[in-house]
């Protein structure tokens, strides 16, 4: 029996705003199955649990309605400025490369957004980390090796619950207490739906699972003048991004890995470090002959801080994304990422430069299953159509 659906009218959605605010809905209820903008923006359309009372409907469609207007009332259309542009590269594929994955066992889903990924995958990782590490090199960065925990006060203190709360996956283990932890290994078993242990069980939380790679470096650099007054650094590590019904494929993953090079010091030295990895990059991906542009863009804030952050990040043109074209579906999807924080991090973890002024930040990151997906959505998986340097490497 197919779920039952609502279609509810709303404030008009400006279509930049579409994709974001459609993302933002998988969060509101759990018995919100879905929901999709009608193509004028004036409707959306609710696939809810069966069986919902009218009371429970109510409420509902009130937190769609309180997320649409946070997100989408008085929004101005921000102006995206696309900085190279090679999206009219020829192709190989049409089809999405997640069936082929799955069918040769090449991809498997452990569980919802925790995939694991077979040889091919594996090399094809590894060849865009050696094209990473070109990068890395370019800049004699420092190689780091950061932990996939993260300190939940750190990540208090540069405010990323109130910035990214809908995505945080939490770390806990049992209390310290004999009995709670006998009572555990007695009772405790998988249902769906989770374990049957009760909350109490658990501790209060200390770590997360780390959703990003660069904020270790800055909370390892906290409270302290930088020696050199700048420094620049690279690390590969598993993110957690818990993307609710949105985790579906290589696109969306609860557990990927990123690679950063990371660039700390005075402002034009970061600046100019972005734009520097903006250029580098651009002789790597015409090599592959990627087909892609980069676009100013901002960062996935929940609902609350929306508005006001995503204007001011495109504001100061703080993001710009490589979007890989995906043909089977005739979108794009971000691959990497340069990214300049400003003095964010140097103020809110009080890391200054040897005059005493704070530090600036930025990144430049790329996720590696999503680059692999790309590649494949792209190029397919008849060798003869790859190009020759992904061709060669593979072949070594
Ligand atoms: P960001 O820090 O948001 O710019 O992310 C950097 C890169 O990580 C993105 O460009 C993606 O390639 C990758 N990425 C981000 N979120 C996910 C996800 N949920 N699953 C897979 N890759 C992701
Ligand atoms: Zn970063």
């Amino acid at each position: 029996m197919s779920e039952p659906l609502k279609i509810i009218p709303v404030v008009p959605i400006p279509s930049h705003l579409v994709g974001q605010i459609e993302a933002k809905l998988a969060y509101v209820d759990e018995a919100l199955r879905g929901a999709e903008i009608t193509p004028d923006g004036s409707e959306i359309v609710l696939t809810l649990a069966a069986d919902l009372d009218s009371g429970q409907l109510a409420r509902i469609e009130n937190k769609v309605q309180r997320v649409v207007e946070e997100m989408a009332k008085g929004a101005i259309q921000p102006k995206v400025e696309v900085l190279v542009d090679h999206s009219d590269r020829p192709v190989f594929y049409d089809q999405d490369p997640m069936d082929e994955l799955l069918a040769r066992g090449e991809v498997s889903e452990e569980a919802k957004g925790i995939y694991l990924l077979g040889p091919l995958v594996t090399r094809l990782v590894q060849f865009f980390e050696s094209r990473f590490l070109l990068l890395a090199d370019e800049f004699g960065a420092e190689p780091y090796r950061f932990p996939t925990l993260i300190s939940a006060k750190m990540l208090d203190r540069v405010n990323y619950f109130s910035a990214f709360p809908h995505s945080l996956t939490f770390a806990t283990h049992l209390r310290e207490d004999l009995d709670i932890i006998n009572r555990f290994a007695e009772e405790t078993h998988y249902h769906p739906g989770g374990l049957n242990s009760p909350p109490e069980a658990f501790s209060k939380i200390e770590a997360l699972l780390s959703p990003a790679v660069c904020y270790h470096l800055y909370f390892s650099l906290a409270d302290h003048p930088l020696p050199d007054g700048k420094l620049v650094a690279t690390a590969v590590g598993n993110c957690f991004r818990y993307e609710s019904t949105n985790l579906n494929s290589l696109e969306r993953m609860w557990n990927f890995t990123m690679r950063e090079v990371i660039f700390v010091g005075p402002k034009e030295f970061v600046l100019e470090n972005r734009q520097k990895s903006r250029r580098f990059m651009e002789k790597i991906f015409e090599e592959i002959g990627l087909v892609y542009h980069v676009e100013t863009a901002n960062d996935p804030f929940f609902v609350g801080e929306f508005r006001k952050q995503t204007a001011f990040q495109t504001a100061f043109q703080l993001k710009y994304e490589i979007r890989a074209s995906m043909p089977f579906k005739n979108s794009t999807l971000a691959v990497g990422s340069y990214n300049y924080h400003q003095d964010f991090f140097g103020r809110h973890l009080n890391i200054t430069l040897p005059d005493g002024g704070p530090i600036h930040t930025g990144c430049t990151a790329f996720g590696l299953e999503r680059m692999v997906y790309a590649f494949l959505a792209q190029f397919g998986f008849d060798p003869a159509n790859w190009p020759p340097v992904v061709r060669e490497w593979m072949d070594e």
